[in-house]
């Protein structure tokens, strides 16, 4: 994946309206894909890419939908977007 291939998944988020101009998985790098669920960076919504790449707020089915761990994984980043955002970006090491 190159910053070429993120140029166009340009979304804003549903909650807060940042638009995403990235992604970072959290166990692989690759180009998202319908289905794949995003945290946003700015106000920690859970989020889930549309078939047109857009994102729109992830629902309970599509939590429901993922196996414990990547649900812990996803509650850890939420809690460190709120965390940085409160305390700063030391507080991600935490
Ligand atoms: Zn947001």
């Amino acid at each position: 994946m190159t910053d070429h291939d993120l140029r166009d998944l340009a979304s804003p988020c549903p909650e807060c309206g940042l638009v995403n101009h990235a992604a970072a998985g959290l166990t692989c790098r690759r180009r998202p894909q319908t289905g794949d669920l995003s945290v946003c960076g700015s106000c920690a919504a859970v989020c889930v890419y549309g078939p047109d790449l857009r994102l729109a707020l992830a629902s309970a089915a599509d939590r429901l939908a993922l196996d414990s761990t990547t649900n812990r994984q996803i509650d850890f980043v939420v809690k460190a977007v709120k965390r940085i955002k409160i305390r700063g970006p030391s507080a991600w090491r935490r």
